[in-house]
Parts: C-alpha cells; sequence; structure tokens
C-alpha cells in the first residue's frame, strides 16, 4: 500500500461502494461526516506514513478517538484486502466490544455485518468469504495461531486495548513480535490503546515508532466521598438518584461488577426514578424520565445496543456497566460518572491451584478512565463513592497484567501446540512467575496432556482443539470410553455459559423451589444435566423457562455451546455415544468420567458439614446452592469461592476408588497429605491389591489344573 489520505478519502466520497459495487446510502454519508470530525482523521496521513515505512507501529489515543473503528477503515484503504486476498484483523479483550464495534463498523462501510466486516468470537463465527476485516477476540486470534502459525490468511493485525495485558493478548504479542521478524516480514502489526505505558510498549516492539493521537476531552471535575461507604451499590444507587434530581442535563454511567448487581441496580433505579416523579408535588417541576440500560459481557447482542439509544424526551439515559465501559466501548452524550471502584477480576493462587474471579478494588488508571468517560462531549463530573486518601493510598498505580495472577493451564497448552517448547524463554512483556507456569505444566502432565519431558501427547493435541480448560477437553476425550459423549457435551456446555438458575431477590423461596426439581441426589452437574433435558423436552420454550426460573438466554448458548463441541469431537474422531440411562450403571458412568477431568478438585468430609480439599487440605464448606441430597463423603467440585469463608460450588458425589483408576500417579497414597483421605486411599489400594493377588493366585491355578 502506498495511498495517502487523500486518494482513499477521495474513494469514500464517491458514487459507489468499491466493496460490494452498490451506490452508497445516504446513512453512510451521513456518518462518513461525522467519522471526519473524529480526532484520528488528523492523523490518517501520518498514520499511513508510518506503516507503509515500519512493520509495527505503536497507536496510543484517547477513548472515543477513533481508534478502533476507523484505524483498520485504513489499512483496508491502503492494503486492499479485496484486491489482494489478505485480510486484516482487529483484536479485542472482550467479546462485546468485538461483536458491537464490527457492527458499528459495518454500517460505517455500507455493508453487511458478516459480510465484508465481520466478528469471531469464541463459540460464534459471523463471517464469510467475502470477509476483509474481522473484528475477533484474543482468544479466537490465538486459536487461529494454532490451525496456521504463520496467520498467512491475514495482511495485517491490530491488537486493540493493549493496556488491558489479557493473557491472550500477551502471549499474541509475543507470537506476533516473532513472527513478523523471521516468517512473515511482510505483515504489519499495530498496537492500539487508550491508556498505555507506550514507552515499554515501543522498547517490547524493538523501538517501533509510536502516533499518539492526542484527545478532545473536556475538564472532568471529581468528587470524593468523605467518608469510605459500606455498601457500595446502595451507595451508588443513591449517588445517581441524586445526580438525576438535581444535576443539569446529561447522561450518567455507573461501573458495577457484575450481571446480578447490574440488573438489579437497573432495577431499582427505575423504581425509584416512577416514585420519584409520581411523588413530585403538583405545583414544583417533575424530574424526567430515567432510562436505566445494562451492559455485560453476557448480554445479548440487541440488548448491548440499546446502550446508544437516545436519552428519553426531556429525561435521562443512565448505563449501567462493568468496566466493559471503561475503554472498549464509547457512549456519547455521558457527563456524569459514578465510580464505585471496584471490578471482578481475576486472582490465582498457584499454592492451592485456585483461581477465583473477585470483586477487587480498580487500580489508580482505571479510575483515570472512567473518570474520562464523563469528559467525552462537554465538561463532566465524576462520583468517586471512596475517599481521596484511599485513591491515593489503597488503589495500585495500575492492575497487575492477569498473566500474572491467572490459571495458565490452558494457555501453556495452546502454546505447546504453537510449537512453542521453551516456555521459559518465551518473550514475554512480563513473564509469569515460575510457580505459576510450573502448576499449569503439572496439572498438564497429570491430565495426560504432556509427557514429564514436557512434549505434547496424542491426548494433549486432541485437548487443544476444544475451545475450554483443559480439565474440561480431558472430560470430552474420556467421554466415549465410558459411553457417555452426549452427556459430557452437555455438562461441559452447562459449565461453560453463565448460571442458568435464576434467583430473583424478592422470590428467592419460589426459585429454590423449582431447581429443587431438578435436582439430583449426586449432585449439581447431574441436575444441569436434568435442566438441560426439561429444556429440550418442553420445545426450548421461554415460558416454561421463567415459569421455572431458568434463563432461557443462557439455556439457548448452552445449546449453541454444546453444538460447537459436539463438532469438534466428530472432527477429531471422538465417536458420539451415550449410554442407556435406565440402567444403574449410567450416572456412575458420568461421574467417573468428570472425575477423569477434575480429579485434581476433591474434597473429603469431615465432621459438622465441613470438607477439606485433599491435596491442599484447604478447610471448604458446600455452597448453599448445592442440590447434593446425599451425606456424600467423597465429592468433586467445578468452583472454589473465596469470601469469609471458603466454598466449593457446582459438587458432585463421587468415590474415592476412581481416582485410583482415573489418575494413579496423582492419587498414589505415598503423595497423598497424611490425614483420613490418605487412609481411605490407602485402604482401597491395600483392598484391591490383595483381590488382584487372590485373582492371579485363581488364575495360575486354573492353568495348572488344565495341564
Ligand atoms: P476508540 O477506539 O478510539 O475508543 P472508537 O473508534 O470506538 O474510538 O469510536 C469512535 C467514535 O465512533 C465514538 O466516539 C462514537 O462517536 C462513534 N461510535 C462508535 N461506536 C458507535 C456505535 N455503536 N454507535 C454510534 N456511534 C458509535
Ligand atoms: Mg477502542
Amino acid at each position: 500500500g502506498q495511498t495517502t489520505a487523500k486518494q482513499a478519502m477521495a474513494l469514500e466520497d464517491g458514487h459507489a461502494n468499491p466493496f460490494t459495487g452498490r451506490a452508497f446510502t445516504k446513512r453512510y454519508r451521513d456518518i462518513l461526516a461525522k467519522r471526519r470530525e473524529l480526532p484520528v482523521t488528523a492523523q490518517r496521513d501520518e498514520f499511513l506514513a508510518m506503516i507503509q515505512r515500519s512493520q509495527m507501529v505503536v497507536l496510543e489515543g484517547e477513548t472515543g478517538s477513533g481508534k478502533t473503528t476507523q484505524i483498520p477503515q485504513y489499512l483496508l484503504w491502503d492494503l486492499l484486502p479485496h484486491l489482494n486476498g489478505k485480510m486484516i484483523a482487529c483484536t479485542q479483550p472482550r467479546r462485546v466490544a468485538a461483536m458491537s464495534v464490527a457492527k458499528r463498523v459495518a454500517e460505517e462501510m455500507d455493508v453487511e455485518i458478516g459480510a465484508e466486516v465481520g466478528y469471531s468470537i469464541r463459540f460464534e463465527d459471523c463471517t464469510s468469504n467475502k470477509t476483509v476485516l474481522k473484528y475477533m477476540t484474543d482468544g479466537m486470534l490465538l486459536r487461529e495461531a494454532m490451525m496456521d502459525h504463520d496467520l498467512s490468511r491475514y495482511a495485517a493485525i491490530i491488537i486493540d486495548e493493549a493496556h488491558d495485558r489479557t493473557v491472550q493478548t500477551d502471549i499474541l504479542m509475543g507470537l506476533l513480535k516473532d513472527l513478523c521478524a523471521k516468517r512473515r516480514p511482510d505483515l504489519k502489526l499495530i498496537v492500539m490503546s487508550a491508556t498505555l505505558d507506550a514507552e515499554k510498549f515501543q522498547k517490547y516492539f524493538n523501538d517501533a515508532p509510536l502516533l499518539s493521537v492526542p484527545g478532545r476531552t473536556f475538564p472532568v471535575e471529581v468528587f470524593y466521598t468523605p467518608k469510605p461507604e459500606p455498601d457500595y451499590l446502595e451507595a451508588a444507587i443513591k449517588t445517581t438518584m441524586l445526580i438525576h434530581a438535581t444535576q443539569p442535563p446529561g447522561d450518567i454511567l455507573v461501573f458495577l461488577t457484575g450481571e446480578d448487581e447490574i440488573e438489579d441496580a437497573c432495577r431499582r433505579l427505575r423504581g425509584e426514578a416512577d416514585r420519584l416523579r409520581s411523588r413530585a408535588a403538583h405545583d414544583a417541576p417533575k424530574p424526567g424520565p430515567l432510562l436505566a440500560v445494562p451492559l455485560y459481557s453476557s448480554l445479548p447482542p440487541h440488548q448491548q445496543q440499546r446502550i446508544f439509544d437516545a436519552a428519553p424526551e426531556g429525561g435521562r439515559k443512565v448505563v449501567v456497566s462493568t468496566n466493559i465501559a471503561e475503554t472498549s466501548l464509547t457512549i456519547d452524550g455521558i457527563v456524569y460518572v459514578v465510580d464505585p471502584g471496584f471490578s471482578k477480576q481475576k486472582v490465582y493462587n498457584p499454592r492451592i491451584r485456585v483461581e477465583s474471579l473477585l470483586v477487587s478494588p480498580i487500580s489508580q488508571a482505571a479510575a483515570r478512565q472512567r473518570a474520562g468517560r464523563a469528559g467525552r462531549t462537554r465538561p463532566g463530573k465524576c462520583f468517586r463513592l471512596y475517599t481521596e486518601e484511599s485513591f491515593d493510598k489503597d488503589l495500585l498505580p495500575q492492575t497487575y497484567p492477569e498473566m500474572l495472577r491467572t490459571n495458565l493451564g490452558n494457555i501453556v497448552l495452546q502454546l505447546l501446540n504453537l510449537g512453542v517448547q521453551d516456555l521459559v524463554h518465551f518473550d514475554f512483556m512480563d513473564p509469569p512467575a515460575p510457580e505459576t507456569l510450573m502448576r499449569a505444566l503439572e496439572l498438564l502432565n497429570f491430565l495426560g496432556a504432556i509427557t514429564d519431558d514436557g512434549e505434547l501427547t496424542r491426548t494433549g493435541q486432541l485437548m487443544a482443539e476444544f475451545p475450554v480448560d483443559p480439565e474440561f477437553s480431558k472430560m470430552l476425550i474420556e467421554a466415549p470410553h465410558y459411553k457417555c459423549s452426549m452427556e459430557m457435551l452437555t455438562i461441559v456446555a452447562m459449565l461453560n455459559v453463565p448460571n442458568v438458575f435464576l434467583r430473583p431477590n424478592d422470590r428467592k423461596k419460589e426459585a429454590d423451589a423449582a431447581k429443587a426439581e431438578f435436582a439430583h441426589k449426586d449432585g449439581d452437574h447431574l441436575a444441569l444435566l436434568n435442566v438441560y433435558h426439561a429444556y429440550l423436552h418442553n420445545q426450548r420454550d421461554a415460558k416454561w423457562c421463567s415459569a421455572n426460573y431458568l434463563n432461557p438466554r443462557t439455556l439457548k448458548s448452552a445449546e449453541n455451546v454444546r453444538t460447537q463441541l459436539s463438532r469438534v469431537m466428530t472432527r477429531v474422531g471422538l465417536p458420539l455415544v451415550s449410554g442407556d440411562a435406565s440402567k444403574k450403571a449410567y450416572y456412575d458412568q458420568i461421574r467417573k468420567c468428570m472425575t477423569s477431568g477434575f480429579f485434581m478438585q476433591v474434597a473429603r468430609a469431615e465432621r459438622g458439614g465441613k470438607y477439606t480439599t485433599v491435596m491442599d487440605n484447604q478447610t471448604v464448606f458446600l455452597h448453599p446452592s448445592t442440590c447434593l441430597l446425599t451425606n456424600a463423603e467423597w465429592v468433586m467440585y467445578n468452583e472454589f469461592v473465596m469470601t469469609s469463608n471458603h466454598y466449593i460450588r457446582t459438587v458432585t458425589a463421587i468415590e474415592p476408588g476412581w481416582l485410583l483408576d482415573v489418575a494413579p500417579s496423582y492419587y498414589d497414597p505415598k503423595a497423598v497429605p497424611e490425614g483420613p483421605a490418605r487412609d481411605d486411599l490407602a485402604r482401597i489400594a491395600k483392598t484391591r491389591a490383595v483381590a488382584k493377588a487372590i485373582e492371579d493366585r485363581k488364575n495360575k491355578k486354573a492353568r495348572t489344573d488344565e495341564e
């Protein structure tokens, strides 16, 4: 590409769309006029000159300056992928952002979403053979790199939101840096972000040039609470209502941490706003209507788009969002930001091998980003629901990269499959702790994915084909052996979507009663199986779902996930078999198969309803949501929930003997810490040994008798 901005703009201003041959619509021209006002437009030539001269470019610019929507299009006009047959990819750490931005850019280019412009996220591919520009999660590009190490389908790759430093982004940066230098001198790489330690990125990418897009932001006045707030959700609702009642027009953005909290807040805000309006005195000015819209990653796409709806006439819009709205999506018209100072973050403790999502304080950098959202269109205000002292003293300047606080099992498997053998010397921007890396290798070794020398096994290769954590792929690979592929697909799918059980605050009892109908005496995984069967049996009826306090949306995505996983099974030649549900052994086989994946997450009962995790000796309780009916002595669990007490959630009863079958070296009684669990295992091992000796003697005798 050697185009200048002038040449490209002439084409954009032309009569017909070169990508489709159709005449441009009026809507296209309207949007184009707005795009031309974005801050990046002024630097289009500078960007083109830079990327024509240099293989890698680092680009930094305020949120809303036009990076994500415009830069890929600038490349399109320069690299002409529709003529050259090589695509442009733009990665996003978040699914919602990939989807939402792709839709916007399809509109901007006057094409259908999924045709020339598409997106690809885990379990959903919205692209076609016409696609020239693809927005995708960083994880999906990593998966593609597994199939095609040289990423030969792409002419340019844009790593967006690089400051987020997800594990996938970090790995991609390492791989792409190497790829650009060694095997793809023609590949262009652009690393973009809002707030970025630009120097660190430039240095990492061999002193790549930096393009800074100056932001066009208005001042934001920041307010703190005089003393700490005991309940941030209450405080957020109160503050939002106060803004609504007393502040001049302008929309509000409230940051909360997750789906339940956000839905709850939206409901309550709507209620309070209605009350405020009906209570207003006749002669006093009535506060306007309040449109409360939620935003979180599991929201269905058409509802995600609602954040862009205009505020009601004479009223106000309040968007209640997770940190998606921090940098990945720009909502115009926001004047007030309410920042309680928390987000859900991954925390990993390699010692006890526990990864959890915890509501944790955000960083100072994130708090500044949040405040910045208020000054997009005019001067704004940000209400921080914590003290100024807390900002200075308690918040870290930056969040640690995810690489340093996550379970690396899946990533290490992917890297090995990518042919990266020497993980210790991989060019990480921030290398993970050796202990975390060791834990990941250990996990894969116990699962049979790698040999003692760290070589990928056949099982490991198969496991890497599945877009789920290694424990799950192990279950799917073992399933045919236990004659339960169909059941395992369902269970894995249900465990890879958000919670299907609804439990509204004002109807907890009814919801629990409805859930009990699906209970299985041996545990929650089997209850999930019951739910899914009932869902299909009732023709996926949404009314049936709500009557039974089930989330129809989540069930629908579970079905989608299940289809995708079953395709992978078929592709790699794993038979889709099922057992006889009328036989007693049926559920045993299923539970045993699950144990083959999750044998490392097992606990044994103690007195007083307490359990102890077998290898790490943590005291835990069954989560109150469990439907386990028996007093199971041994259980496997999916999730370790850390609060003041430790809970295990999604729990199923197992037999200790199975552990000796599925993971004999891991459960060698000599390797198990001293205690009742070890005594049980040792006893079973001994009984088995004796039985085997008797059996052997019998066989020997039978043979001698014959002779
Ligand atoms: P950046 O990546 O620099 O944060 P974007 O390219 O995402 O900026 O957005 C640039 C501008 O495009 C926004 O400020 C907004 O005006 C507009 N925009 C982006 N997405 C949408 C959308 N879905 N609907 C309407 N306008 C949008
Ligand atoms: Mg962006």
